[in-house]
């Protein structure tokens, strides 16, 4: 599922293509994706927010179109102002408009926004700026690394408390969506690779120094991802139908059957090994992460 730096990518792209211009038709192809149009409708889009991995559209009505892409959601571009190379990626499965696109959004400078989603997990609504933070899904997230819009800092000091309350394991903590927001399985595991920790160490067994590093380690893994444009498995693309390179700068994620490139265990010819935690792939060195 795409994590903070995916959707990170594509709400920068959307505040460049989007921002400035006014919602002159909606068209839904499929009523799982219905909105309430009189409040979108000729509205102009004043800015664009993310809050973990959801997206906030906010609108001159008042209103915000909240989208949460899940696993297979994107957003797609097509208008004025995209690069001059703008072929979209394979990964837009069946094109834009296609078979797959659920919403498009008509924008008053020729521009159009197409709403994709094969598996159909991902959700679109409609709510009131002034309650985007506060209410339903975006009001229960916990914290995200780099600041948040919802005015609830993630500090070293609250990212000590969350791993002191809980013997869960320390990947399952960071993937937790109540306690931080943004970090998702790629992530988690590369975090934990860079600071040396097991990802099935209980979270209040750890010591300072490990917290210490985790927390750097967090940052700097989602701020690779970020400079990367995400990373694109499944379905993840940009607005301008491309996809992400962080896939190929991965640190332990998907690297079973390879060597820890520590040099310490490098040397002696230690590689990563995989298994499943709470269900989701985890890669480990059994040399530098215990
Ligand atoms: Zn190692």
């Amino acid at each position: 599922m795409p994590e903070l730096p995916e959707v990170e990518s594509i709400k920068l792209q959307l505040q460049k293509y989007l921002v400035g211009h006014k919602i002159i038709n909606i068209e839904i192809r499929n009523p799982k994706y219905e909105l309430e149009k009189d409040k979108v409708l000729n509205a102009k889009i004043k800015s664009i927010r993310r809050f973990a991995k959801v997206l906030a559209i906010d609108l001159s009505s008042g209103y915000s179109i909240v989208i949460h892409i899940k696993l297979t959601g994107q957003l797609i571009y097509r208008g004025p102002n995209l690069p001059k190379v703008s072929t979209i990626s394979q990964k837009v499965t069946g094109g834009v408009p296609g078979k797959h696109t659920h919403v498009i959004f008509k924008l008053d400078h020729g521009g159009f926004l197409y709403y994709n989603d094969v598996r159909r997990f991902g959700w679109i609504k409609v709510i009131k700026t002034a309650e985007v933070e506060t209410s339903g899904f975006v009001g229960k997230l916990g914290p995200e690394p780099f600041g948040s819009a919802q005015g609830k800092p993630f500090t070293y000091e609250y990212f000590q408390g969350v791993l002191a309350k809980t013997k869960r394991a320390v990947k399952v903590v960071l993937m937790d969506q109540s306690k931080m927001g943004g970090v998702g399985n790629i992530y988690a595991n590369d975090a934990l690779w860079l600071a040396g920790i097991n990802p099935k160490k209980e979270s209040k067994k750890l010591g300072n120094e490990e917290i210490k590093k985790l927390y750097g380690a967090i940052h700097q893994v989602l701020k690779e991802g970020v400079k990367y444009g995400g990373a694109s498995e499944l379905a993840f693309v940009t607005p301008d139908g491309q996809e992400g390179s962080y896939q190929n700068y991965t640190l332990a994620y998907g690297k079973e059957g390879t060597l820890c490139p520590r040099p310490a265990c490098r040397q002696i010819g230690v590689k990563f090994t995989k298994y499943f935690l709470s269900g989701r792939g985890t890669y480990v060195c059994p040399n530098c992460q215990v």
